[in-house]
């Protein structure tokens, strides 16, 4: 057993040895892609080779492969280019309530420039109502932007259904898919999806790169302006180890797909199961079955979430209450609270987000622990006390 038990993959994973190998002759090899010489085109065509695999793992072609800073870049550039180009046809967009914080203090700042924003309902599951957004459909509708797959309780949308309402109205859509890309297999083209954000980081990529997918025949303004990298888009002299080392993560990750979400899917349904029967006043958030193979979100009654950080900590177990974004305020999920928990219950949270690296005993070893914890934290609570006395 390793040193530390890693269950915090949804807010980032651990980068191979491979990717780091694949980035550094890149690090050495500094000259700017966009000069002319043979060394610096040498460079320019290798991001291209980069761009091409990565438009083949989404059925995409080469030219609709942005690359951005990661996650939040691709998610502001998305939405704000698209509320800027379409202003005139309307200013309403459709989001949801349990959108990544990248998506949701993008949209308030267009509330703040007078657009009009629609945050859809989600059932206890997490899941959007596809008549819901039917019916939220106006004229003056440009954007529809649902994530493919929750970060906090793992829950995959309804994506091709909500494309297909889309092309069906003609509106954009847009899915952040960061939790999504190399996890589960993505078919743009099938699943009608105009744009998408990705970042490497969340599949054994390094931090700070990502792209934005955008079909071909919508307009796109750049979000940052200057030079003519990124095909007039996105200025900025590229990220080129970071574009090497996305591309080497996903070359890595993309083929073994199914063989790693089978992989976790045993450990998550045994760590589910084990919890949820050996740790009492325990519930599962977010779906059984539709939902991210690594990911575990589970409410325990009568305890604070984070002191069961706090004590898992101490015995080398890295987890997480909630979204990254949120682990230094005290405020409960947005995602937890729009699935209907009550307060005290969604202060209860615990996250494990497992990868294809984690084994069988390091999650029986958290659970042994886990159920130390809670029991030592629930023989302190006056709440459980009072509780256990009805
Ligand atoms: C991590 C994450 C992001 C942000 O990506 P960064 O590359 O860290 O900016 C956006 N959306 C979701 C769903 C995420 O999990």
């Amino acid at each position: 057993m390793s040193e530390v038990i890693y269950l915090d993959n949804a807010s980032t994973t651990r980068i191979s040895q491979d990717v780091i190998d694949a980035m550094i002759p890149y690090l050495n090899n500094f000259y700017n892609p966009s000069s002319i010489y043979t060394s610096a085109q040498n460079i320019r065509s290798k991001i291209n080779e980069c761009r091409e695999f990565i438009a083949n793992t989404l059925n995409a072609y080469n030219s609709e492969i942005f690359f951005t800073s990661g996650g939040s870049e691709s998610n502001n550039w998305a939405i704000k280019s698209v509320a800027d180009t379409f202003s005139n046809k309307g200013k309403h967009i459709i989001t949801s309530k349990i959108e990544h914080h990248s998506v949701l203090n993008t949209t308030k700042y267009l509330e703040y420039h007078g657009y009009e924003i629609t945050y859809l309902n989600v059932d206890s599951g997490g899941f959007i109502n596809l008549n819901e957004l039917k019916k939220s459909i106006r004229d003056d509708t440009i954007l529809v932007s649902i994530m493919y797959a929750n970060n906090e309780i793992g829950t995959i949308e309804p994506i091709e259904e909500i494309g297909q309402i889309c092309h069906d109205n003609g509106i954009l859509f847009h899915t952040d898919a960061v939790q999504a890309y190399c996890h589960i297999p993505i078919d743009v083209r099938k699943s009608n999806i105009d744009l998408l954000s990705v970042s490497a980081h969340k599949f054994g990529g390094p931090k700070g790169i990502g792209f934005l997918y955008k079909k071909s025949n919508i307009p796109l303004i750049p979000l940052i302006h200057g030079g003519d990298q990124e095909m007039n888009k996105r200025a900025g002299t590229e990220n080129v180890a970071g574009i090497i080392g996305m591309t080497k993560a996903a070359e890595i990750a993309y083929p073994s797909i199914t063989e790693r979400s089978n992989c976790e899917i045993l450990l998550r349904d045994h760590c589910i199961k084990r919890i949820l029967t050996e740790i009492p006043y325990s519930r599962l958030n977010g779906d059984r079955v539709k939902r991210l193979s690594n990911n575990i979100n589970i409410s325990f009654q009568f305890v604070e979430g984070e002191s069961i950080l706090l004590y898992l900590n101490k015995y080398g177990i890295c987890a997480s209450s909630g979204s990254a974004c949120t682990s230094n305020s005290l405020d409960p999920s947005h995602v937890l609270l729009a699935i209907g928990l009550p307060h005290e219950i969604a202060h209860g949270s615990l996250r494990l987000t497992i990868s294809h690296e984690t084994n069988m005993n390091e999650i029986n070893y958290t659970i042994e622990r886990l159920k130390e914890v809670i029991q030592k934290l629930r023989s302190m609570s006056p709440l459980y006390d009072d509780f256990i006395k009805m």
